[in-house]
């Protein structure tokens, strides 16, 4: 696990490029954190760094979006979702069981249980006081992202 600290948007859009030029097709990426915290801008710079083009939006209303880039991007909401059924019907199962592509999925703590046995978390924290600023938390959850991770925090911090 490993802290970063953004002091704009444009700096936590430059960490998402990084994370876009590591991460690998099959990866589940949680975006955890309050509203305005920065989990679409960084999905938006990401999904960018994967080649997507056209808008790129929180999929409140709609639930999932699909973007086209290198792989498929599938961008989940789950903050207006209240019932396990709500996911079977959208097919959430389906792509983060053995994913295809790349999934982004903001609100995971609506359903902690439900998400898959692997996955890399990313909470994003406001600082009290500090309006351009948040604190990006990275972790895992199962074994398979612990050599990510650890690349991750290597191009981070070092460049
Ligand atoms: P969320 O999806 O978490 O609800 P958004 O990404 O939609 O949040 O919005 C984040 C807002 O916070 C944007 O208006 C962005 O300009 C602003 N912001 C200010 N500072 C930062 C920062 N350091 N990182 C990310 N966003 C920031
Ligand atoms: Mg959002």
């Amino acid at each position: 696990m490993f802290t970063c600290t953004t002091h704009s948007p444009e700096e936590t859009a430059g960490l998402a490029c990084k994370v876009g030029q590591k991460i690998r097709e099959g990866t589940v990426l949680c975006l955890e954190g309050d509203l305005g915290a920065g989990k679409t801008l960084f999905v938006r710079s990401l999904a960018r760094t994967l080649g997507a083009e056209g808008e790129i939006t929180s999929p409140t209303f709609n639930l999932m979006n699909v973007y086209e880039g290198i792989c498929p991007i599938f961008h989940f909401d789950l903050y207006r979702l209240e019932t396990e059924e709500e996911l079977e019907d959208i097919g959430f199962y389906e792509y983060t069981e053995e994913p295809e592509g790349i999934v982004l999925i903001e609100w995971p703590d609506k359903f902690p249980e439900e998400m898959p046995e692997d996955y890399v978390l990313v909470h994003f924290g406001k600082v009290q006081g500090r309006e351009q600023e948040r604190q990006l938390t990275f972790g895992c959850h199962g074994g398979r992202h612990q050599g990510f991770l650890k690349e991750l925090e290597e191009i981070v911090k070092h460049g």
